[in-house]
């Protein structure tokens, strides 16, 4: 028999596997070009040949008994995390060294990790609605609970008054998503600032420590020169957790990095209890081949533009439609409001048009779906008459 806690995670993610699997299904029916599907976050564009070429160049030229060997230490190869670590203090003024940097299993290895390391049973992390749905379950691997805080559905900003009504003496970390999945909203400077006043001094009222968890896996993804706050600049418990998977389209290899900065609150026992969680949780560490090639691409980035027309294409075709969603600053999902307040019925919909996307009760915030336009340009432009009968059927 399965545990009680998986019968839960089964039932949770069969929405998922049943989009995915009636994806496939769609498409063996009607012929692929003839199915939109939206509902995954899986980029569509190939990585920069640097990453090729990084490949073939390790292969031929390192020793393969270390490039596919066990890392000395869980955390990854020293020489990797000193250039990541360098890499960033270029970039955000910082001043992180090898030590403050984890290479993990990407971005879902390193919140497994750090939530493992900082949650006992019944402390809470906070996370703001509309959010990406696995943060549900990382926190209840570690026997957290998880509190939410309810979307401001005008702005998608974080609603800060109520941010500081449910912080507790069980607050053990804030979970941030900046630029956002499933919104696409970037969190202004201004909010960050907000944000870090409220948890320094709620710390300071219950004399504890609250980490700030940054989840940026779309920190590079972002359109008209939007600027993305560096949060450990705003506030010192701040934890980042980053990931390749999206930045340089390598989400099967599984590579990223959590930055746990010297001035979070007990760093050195943060740093080496991070290093044990990633082995015991059976991580062991990061794919090896991947932290080298990262480490020879850190000055690359993915083809903004692709996602950019994707962008404008399919939020100005869905606008005219006389649907209403706010126009995505980052990331590469758009937020749309259902024109009915079942938005599940919205979707089922959608379906008879062969257009698949996400509810946003997954997120946390029903009334809204999430449409990922990391597609095929052409996929976009062949759906906008789909949406024009699904406009119809809503607004006559
Ligand atoms: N966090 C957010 C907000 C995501 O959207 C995703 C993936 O879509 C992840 C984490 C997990 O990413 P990774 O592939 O790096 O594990």
């Amino acid at each position: 028999m399965i545990s009680k806690k998986m019968v839960n995670y089964v039932k949770n993610s069969s929405a998922i596997r049943a989009m995915f699997e009636e994806g496939n299904r769609m498409a063996a029916l009607y012929g692929k070009e003839n199915v939109y599907d939206f509902s995954l976050g899986n980029p569509n564009v190939a990585a920069p040949t640097a990453v090729k070429d990084a490949i073939w160049e390790i292969l031929d030229t390192e020793d393969p008994v270390l490039v596919h060997g066990y890392t000395n230490s869980n955390a990854g190869y020293e020489d990797v995390r000193a250039a990541v670590a360098a890499s960033l203090n270029e970039r955000f003024g910082t001043h992180f060294a090898a030590k403050n940097i984890l290479m993990t299993v990407g971005a879902a290895g390193g919140l497994n990790v750090i939530l493992k390391t900082i949650l006992d049973p019944g402390d809470e992390v906070i996370v703001f609605a509309p959010y990406f749905g696995e943060y549900r379950s990382y926190t209840a691997n570690y026997d957290g609970v998880l509190v939410e805080i309810s979307p401001d559905t005008e702005t998608f900003q974080p609603k800060l008054d109520e941010f500081e009504a449910k912080i507790t003496p069980k607050t053990k970390g804030v979970i941030v998503n900046t630029p956002n999945n499933p919104t696409g909203v970037v969190y202004s400077e201004a909010t960050i600032q907000k944000m870090a006043a409220i948890l320094e001094k709620k710390q300071k009222e219950y004399g504890t420590d609250i980490y700030l968890i940054s989840d940026e896996p779309y920190r590079e993804l972002v359109y008209d020169g939007a600027e993305v706050p560096y949060l450990t600049k705003y506030y010192a418990n701040t934890i980042v957790g980053y990931s390749y998977s999206k930045s340089l389209s390598l989400p099967g290899e599984r590579i990223g990095y959590l930055v746990i900065p010297d001035e979070a609150a007990d760093s050195e026992d943060l740093i080496s209890a991070a290093c044990v969680a990633n082995r015991i949780l059976g991580f062991v560490n990061a794919p090896t081949l991947q932290q080298r090639v990262v480490a020879k691409c850190l000055n690359e980035s993915t083809d903004i533009s692709f996602y950019d027309r994707n962008r404008e294409t399919l939020y100005q075709g869905l606008k005219e439609l006389g649907f209403e969603c706010i126009k995505p600053e980052g990331a590469f999902y758009l937020f749309v409001k259902s024109p009915t307040a079942d938005e599940k019925e919205f979707c089922a919909k959608a379906k008879e048009f062969h257009i698949l996307m996400v509810p946003g009760s997954s997120f946390g915030c029903p009334g809204f779906v999430r449409l990922a336009y990391c597609v095929a340009h052409e996929t976009i432009v062949n759906s906008l008459p789909k949406f024009a009968e699904l406009a119809e059927c809503y607004f006559k």
